[in-house]
């Protein structure tokens, strides 16, 4: 079995650890100034061998055009690095989408463009997504703009089999965003609901995982001391209700500030200092390892966990 990267398909045992949500360039200058803009390949490159060393194999980039995808750049640092990186498609959060063209197009021919990045490359690159996503709802709603891009995500999803991830950053969106979801047929199994520990409510995250989807804390090392502490209570809670298979972790870097070169965790913050805490806190090593493994190669190629 194999997953498409921005270089071509890779085996899936050729993964290794995969980060299933980050993003390597990315534009959020409007919401976040000074800090929003990752745009310099030598410093990209830099980071990603940060990543490598710290024993990482495998990066998701979840940039969507709304905020400065680059197909080329991805492809250029991918292989500059050595990283396997996986590319998104879709569209992102509502304040980000052009309204108008979502009021003039319909869901299938904004399905139809995903189709066209995934089967066919992004304009005239050549570069294949690899999975859909990160597909935005901004608020604890789902916008009407945002219902258009989520059905056709889904209508997408059903013609490639790709893998669903979203942004799901208020509380209890992500719960929308699977009965939508599940209204245009897709499984909630295929489904990765993101940011899940942006909402600090151990019940929604159980409902998450109750309902099949993968529940992803992706936010490890960007925030405070006291958000790590509450993430490894969220991922040791879920994993004993029955649930650590549902685990995605990653680190979600998209400001300068979340780099290791600008002091931040950088890519390799996960493998170095999270999954240790983890193992303190009680985790089973190989249970640890599995987070960062087996869990989101399942999410990415529809593996089933039960
Ligand atoms: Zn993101």
């Amino acid at each position: 079995m194999q997953v498409m990267s921005v270089t071509g398909p890779v085996e899936v045992s050729d993964l290794g650890v995969v980060l299933p949500h980050e993003h390597v360039f990315a534009d959020l200058v409007r919401e976040y100034r000074g800090t929003g803009l990752l745009n310099d390949e030598h410093l990209a490159r830099q980071e990603l061998g940060l990543l490598r060393e710290a024993g990482g194999q495998t990066l998701v980039d979840l940039t969507l055009d709304e905020i400065g995808r680059d197909p080329a750049a991805l492809e250029r640092v991918a292989r500059a690095s050595g990283v396997t990186i996986i590319m998104g498609c879709g569209h992102y959060r509502d304040p980000y989408l052009n309204r108008e063209w979502f009021d003039r197009h319909a869901v299938d021919a904004i399905a139809e463009q995903m189709v066209a990045d995934i089967e066919e490359g992004v304009g005239q690159t050549g570069v294949r997504a690899g999975v859909i996503g990160e597909i935005g709802a901004d608020k604890w709603y789902i916008s009407a703009a945002e219902e258009r891009s989520f059905r056709a995500a889904a209508r997408a999803h059903l013609r490639t089999g790709l893998t669903i991830s979203t942004h799901a950053a208020r509380w209890p969106v992500g719960l929308e965003q699977l009965r939508l979801l599940g209204e245009e047929g897709v499984d909630p199994r295929r489904v990765i609901v993101g940011h899940a520990d942006t909402v600090p409510i151990p019940d929604y995250h159980l409902a998450l995982a109750r309902q099949g989807s993968y529940v992803s804390f992706d936010s490890i090392g960007t925030g405070t001391p006291y958000d790590l502490r509450r993430a490894v209570d969220y991922v040791l809670a879920l994993v004993r209700a029955g649930f650590g298979a549902q685990v995605l972790l990653s680190h979600d870097v998209f400001l300068r500030g979340h780099l290791r070169a600008d002091g931040g965790p950088g890519y390799g913050y996960l493998l170095t200092d999270f999954l240790p805490l983890l193992i303190d806190a009680g985790l089973d090593r190989q249970e640890a390892q599995r987070l960062v493994t087996a869990n989101p190669v399942a999410a990415l190629t529809g593996g089933t966990h039960g």
